[in-house]
């Protein structure tokens, strides 16, 4: 029996997991982290204080108080019944990475004890030769090491009966480069947090600190893991390479907030809790549009948290669906022809003194702060739109990207009709006064009027990349698989710089003798004219976009590796180095690694193709073949006409020309790839899979395995089928 019937009988069976007991999240929240309520129970007042310091970006933690800080972690870790600890640790590959080490160690006399101190918590030596470093650490040195991060907290995982305490860390080479998502994201942070005081403090000397908020919108699929075990394509690439559109698709778009099944929502609640355990806020669980696609967000928090739970809610969501019999695809496009799969993040920043500086205003200077801030995130998308690109920019991502799919390629911000209005209306005020005409902008009930007239606009302002959605901006490129990291340390990077540069225009004019609010107007006023192409309300998807914005100026790169060329500009480097979040040799590195990251993927996708066509497809239609020949032979054998066999011939015609094509096509594509493998530099060798491999045969190939399956015998086909993955449950 073939993995595919074998799949489709276990489902119709039923192996129904139960989901957790309903309990009170509230009971459950944050158990499973050393939240600072437990580090208060757990640490001396010295430890405690020195604990609170360096997670708000003060001092570092000296050896005597880390031990005591150690001590108390596990003190903490033993009630819970945690044996191991690990340092976290997000590395370039895109996944989490730990490596796991017992409390337990023996004395020099032989007794055993539970030790874990505090140069356990500060730093170790993963054997990480592995990891990506873009060869930084062939070149300067051959080991990283990870060192604590205190503003983040340590938690515990717990993974079947097993208990582990994790330490979140970044991770670093010997000389100091950084090599992993973290370490840039909170230099970015602290990047952003200097220059946005700076700023706010024109409106408000009371604020000291601007810290960047990240509400993520996790996209998915979840599919029987019998169907995905028959799926080699899903094992290896995360993606179906081949695979017919089902009878019924999306059209009817009655899966969207329909009811979630059972099994589904078994699955959901037994993986929120999971989450709600590590603190994960999770809010809202929805269907999305395609079948057996659904969506999860949290309550947003301070970026760098945000980012951990969202690397801990994938980590978590593949461990518990595997409890179900059920698979998460977090792939940005496991199913072609059906809706793919984003990972919104919804952006803002607040202030210490409780203010959410992309909130309108209710007041003239309230009104001039939120402008203020506002102006300049469409100026840092502006200037910077090639960056954004880069950083969302991955193989995967290019099939939704620039592929007839939300959102598109090119960058652009959705700002709503209203606010488009009031910036029309400051840019067309020309004169150098600040008149009754500002003051009149300024009064506009903003804090009212833009949340409404946004409402109106929800449908479509769904293609932008980059929407203001009332309090926040809504970065929506991002891919489902990404980690958040990397677009919120583009992000913020762009925003510091351009708030820093705002810093510096008002204050030439103040200087000049201008009032600080004109001196700030002038600049809004400036920055919009300035910026003004980016800003785009209509249909993202259209033909006409395209278009417009390549009159406009604005890039449209469509793959991955001529995305990628944005990193390593002069301009970035500029960028990056001056804002003290990456060194021009950690661009480059990272550069390598994206484009080191988009050929394997490729590479392996193309192999995935070779082989499934060379064991699966092309066996099952030659076995059809054969039965047709026999047929055909067998009736003009007993004597019938010609005509009386027709069909059959013509069906063996087509099936005929389709295994011919396809075998000559494989072929084809694995000499490209050999062409392709030879070639030493990186990035012309990710053009060349891109222009050479995936271009000319990817789809090529996917169209006659298609049109084979439509043709062979169902009972003969070996792998799932899109309606058997996508429907049946
Ligand atoms: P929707 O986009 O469906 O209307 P919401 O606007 O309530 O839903 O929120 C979507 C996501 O944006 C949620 O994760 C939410 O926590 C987050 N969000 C809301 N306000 C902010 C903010 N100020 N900063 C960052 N994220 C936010
Ligand atoms: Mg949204």
């Amino acid at each position: 029996m073939s993995l595919r019937v074998s799949a489709i009988n276990n489902i119709s069976q039923g192996k129904e997991v139960k989901g957790p007991g309903s309990a009170k999240i509230t009971a459950l929240f944050g158990e499973n982290v050393f939240t600072l309520q437990k580090a208060r129970a757990f640490l001396s007042d010295e430890a405690y204080k020195s604990l609170l310091t360096s997670i708000k970006g003060g001092k570092k933690i000296d050896r005597t108080v880390a031990n005591q800080i150690a001590a108390g972690i596990r003190q903490w870790a033993e009630t819970k019944g945690v044996t191991h600890y690990t340092h976290w640790f997000q590395p370039l590959t895109g996944t989490t990475a730990e490596k796991h080490d017992s409390f337990f160690t023996l004395k020099s006399d032989g007794t055993a004890i539970e030790e874990f101190d505090g140069a356990a918590l500060i730093q170790q030596e993963p054997d990480a030769s592995s990891f990506p470093s873009g060869g930084i650490r062939a070149t300067f040195e051959a080991r990283g090491y990870t060192a604590w991060d205190p503003s983040s907290p340590a938690f515990i995982m717990e993974i079947g009966d097993g208990k582990t305490l994790c330490v979140p860390t970044i991770f670093v080479s010997y000389t100091g480069e950084t090599l992993d998502y973290k370490a840039p994201l909170l230099k970015s942070l602290e990047a952003l947090n200097k220059s946005a005081v700076e700023v706010a403090n024109y409106f408000d000397k009371n604020i000291s600190r601007v810290a960047a908020t990240l509400g993520w919108e996790q996209e998915y699929f979840v599919i029987d893991e019998g169907m995905f075990n028959a799926r080699p394509d899903l094992v290896l690439s995360g993606r179906t390479v081949f695979g017919h559109a089902p009878a019924k698709g999306q059209q009817l778009e009655d899966h969207y907030f329909g009811s979630i099944p059972e099994r589904v929502y078994a699955f959901m609640r037994d993986f929120e809790n999971e989450s709600y355990k590590l603190g994960i806020p999770l809010r809202t669980r929805h269907n999305e549009v395609a079948p057996a696609q659904f969506e999860c967000a949290p309550i947003f928090e301070e970026v760098s948290v945000a980012v951990d739970h969202n690397t801990l809610l994938m980590d978590v969501m593949n461990r518990v669906a595997r409890r179900h019999g059920l698979r998460v695809l977090l792939h940005e496009k496991p199913f072609a022809g059906i809706n793919g799969s984003g990972k919104h993040n919804n952006w803002s920043m607040s202030t210490d003194t409780g203010v959410n500086l992309l909130a309108p205003g209710k007041t003239p200077k309230t009104n001039l702060m939120f402008l203020t801030f506002f102006v300049n995130s469409i100026k840092a998308v502006h200037d910077y739109a090639d960056l954004l690109r880069a950083s969302i920019a991955s193989a995967s991502n290019d099939h939704r990207l620039g592929a007839n799919e939300a959102p598109p390629a090119i960058i652009s911000v959705f700002i709503g009709q209203y606010l488009t209005k009031v910036l029309n209306e400051i840019k067309e005020r020309v004169g150098d006064k600040f008149d009754e005409q500002d003051e009149a902008i300024l009064k506009l009930d903003l804090h009212r009027s833009i949340p409404e007239l946004l409402l109106d606009n929800t449908d479509r302002n769904r293609t932008s990349p980059f929407a203001f959605t009332g309090n926040k901006f809504e970065f929506r490129a991002v891919g489902s698989t990404a980690n958040c990291a990397n677009a919120m340390t583009t992000v913020n990077t762009i925003m510091a710089d351009t708030l820093k540069k705002f810093k510096k225009d008002v204050d030439v004019l103040i200087e000049k003798g201008e009032k600080k609010e004109i001196a700030i107007m002038h600049v809004i006023r400036e920055y919009i004219v300035a910026s003004d192409k980016v800003l785009f309300e209509g249909d993202g998807y259209s033909e006409e976009w395209a278009k417009e914005a390549e009159r406009r100026g604005l890039p449209n790169l469509k793959t991955t590796p001529l995305a990628l060329d944005a990193m390593v500009t002069e301009k970035a480097k500029h960028l990056f180095e001056s804002n003290e979040v990456l060194s021009h040799i950690e661009l480059e590195a990272r550069h390598e690694i994206e484009l080191e990251k988009y050929i394997k993927n490729v590479q392996i996708e193309a192999r995935i193709m070779g082989e499934l066509c060379t064991s699966h497809v092309l066996p099952a239609s030659i076995k059809y073949q054969n039965i047709l020949i026999n047929n055909i032979k067998g009736l003009k054998e007993i004597g019938l006409k010609e005509s009386s066999y027709a069909n059959q011939f013509q069906i063996l015609e087509k099936i005929s020309e389709h295994i011919n094509i396809l075998s000559d096509l494989v072929e084809k594509m694995i000499e490209a790839r050999k062409i392709c493998n030879a070639m030493d530099n990186t990035r012309t060798k990710a053009i060349a899979y891109e222009s050479q491999v995936k271009a000319p045969f990817f789809d090529a190939i996917r169209y006659r395995v298609d049109k084979l399956e439509l043709l062979v015998d169902d009972a003969n086909w070996p792998l799932p089928k899109y309606r058997e993955m996508l429907f049946i449950r």
